[in-house]
């Protein structure tokens, strides 16, 4: 008998009527002779409207209350979800997240799992039933306060409950057939991957795809959890993301003959550029400026110092975050103007921000050119770059990103003969 994690996403569960066809989905799991627990999501585009709700009442929602509301759509679709099993005649009981043991810290809005307990669960399967668990919440020991996980959380639950469960497999069914070599909602010539490694995904993950939440990856890598990204829609086999000497075993095999250099194009429209203009050219000016950043709390992503100039002694360096964070960054820095000693700032939130990810990149040389070249034959200036050893990211102008990705997309060969489906889902 198999354990295993299924973690249903928004769009798979949006009305009555999918509720009950993922219903019949788990009960099929089920009279398979497997032990099931599922992570669901909220109800189609809830948390948006939840949040688009709490906006309307206050500007800035109290951190804490925002995590009260925000649960409570899991909370629905938890419910609806037990019932429609146990009306198809199948014992199902649906836990909220601090009932099944997530236990995070404390940070609202973006909480870390520090611990799962999920001893509810696990009754739950030894009376034969199904355990449905509220995804993307958790609960904090300390404040006794209910936390959420982060946009896309609820694929952290399932993989938390499948290493802590230790589940043969953790299937993710979400609107699409798997990971693609690019959103398909922008690049309709993207084809499905049947096998990625960790390390890609996150990259990808990382840099906008988000079939997968980054820290869902991260949390199944550290702890050897094996992920099947699938369609909820139908039966085929979708993406396996694989650890990473699973797929050189592999590869000694035979199975896999060659690895193509690119994998997949990511882009991001939810960065922001900032520019610290004329910093003196000087040791520890850098250090200076990123430890203001720093203290604020803001992932900082691309970072680029220009070479100063030779008149002056000035340079200029940008770097990128998060749209959310692009406030407070810029509200530490104005205070520190006098005493960091540089002229200006700039804030730039029309940017996006294009990744191709490979690991086949690491020995072969030329995929810079062969980039750049595909975006400047296409009329798309690169205002940044950065690059690690699997991934190469550049920065072009918002309006400019998802044609940009198309052309990258061909450009290297990924582009199917066929349009990629797209089951459900708003893309929201
Ligand atoms: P769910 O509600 O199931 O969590 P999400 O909307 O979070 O679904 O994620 C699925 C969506 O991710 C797809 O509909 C697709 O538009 C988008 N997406 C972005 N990049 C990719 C990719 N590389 N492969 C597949 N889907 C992608
Ligand atoms: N409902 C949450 C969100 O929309 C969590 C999830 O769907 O994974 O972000
Ligand atoms: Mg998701």
């Amino acid at each position: 008998m198999s354990l295993i994690v299924q973690k249903f996403g928004g769009s798979s569960v949006a009305d009555a009527e999918s509720i009950k066809r993922v219903a019949k989905r788990i009960v099929e799991t089920r009279k398979a002779g497997n032990d099931v627990v599922v992570a669901v999501s909220a109800m189609g585009d809830t948390t948006d409207e939840l949040i688009d709700l709490a906006h309307e009442v206050t500007p800035i929602p109290d951190p804490r209350e925002m995590d009260m509301l925000l649960t409570t759509g899991e909370r629905i679709s938890m419910a609806l979800l037990a019932m429609a099993i146990k009306s198809m005649g199948y014992d199902a009981r649906s836990y909220t997240g601090s009932q099944a043991g997530m236990i995070t810290d404390d940070r609202h809005g973006s909480a870390r799992i520090v611990d799962v307990t999920p001893g509810r669960v696990r009754e739950a399967l030894d009376a034969g039933a199904i355990a449905i668990v509220a995804g993307f919440q958790g609960f904090n020991r300390d404040s006794k306060d209910i936390t959420t996980l982060g946009r896309g959380g609820s694929d952290t639950t399932a993989v938390a409950l499948a290493a802590a469960l230790g589940a043969d497999v953790c299937e993710i069914y979400t609107d699409v057939d798997g990971v693609f070599t690019a959103d398909p909602r922008v690049v309709p010539k993207a084809h499905k991957i049947d096998r990625v490694t960790s390390e890609e995904m996150l990259e990808l993950a990382a840099a906008g795809a988000k079939v997968l939440y980054i820290r869902a990856v991260e949390y199944a890598r550290r702890h050897g959890v094996t992920l099947h990204v699938r369609s909820s829609f139908n039966n085929n086999e979708g993406t396996w993301v694989l650890p990473l000497d699973e797929r050189v075993d592999e590869k000694k095999e035979g199975d896999r003959v060659e690895e193509p250099i690119i994998t997949g194009v990511a882009g991001d429209l939810n960065e922001a550029k900032v520019t610290v203009v004329g910093v003196p050219d000087v040791p520890g000016k850098a250090a200076e400026i990123f430890t203001i950043v720093a203290k604020t709390g803001a992932n900082i992503d691309m970072i680029v110092q220009n070479v100063s100039a030779a008149a002056t002694g000035l340079t200029d360096i940008s770097f990128t975050l998060p749209k959310g964070d692009g406030e407070k960054v810029m509200t530490a820095l104005t205070a520190e103007k006098e005493t960091g000693g540089f002229e200006s700032l700039q804030y730039d939130d029309q940017i996006g921000k294009l990744a191709v990810v490979g690991a086949g990149m690491r020995t072969s040389a030329g995929v810079s050119a062969q980039l750049f070249t595909a975006l400047s034959d296409a009329g798309i200036n690169i205002e940044m770059i950065s690059t690690s050893e699997i991934r190469i990211s550049v920065v072009t102008r918002a309006d400019q990103l998802q044609h940009a990705m198309r052309v990258v997309h061909e450009a290297f060969g990924l582009d199917a003969e066929e349009i990629a489906i797209v089951h459900g889902g708003t893309g929201r």
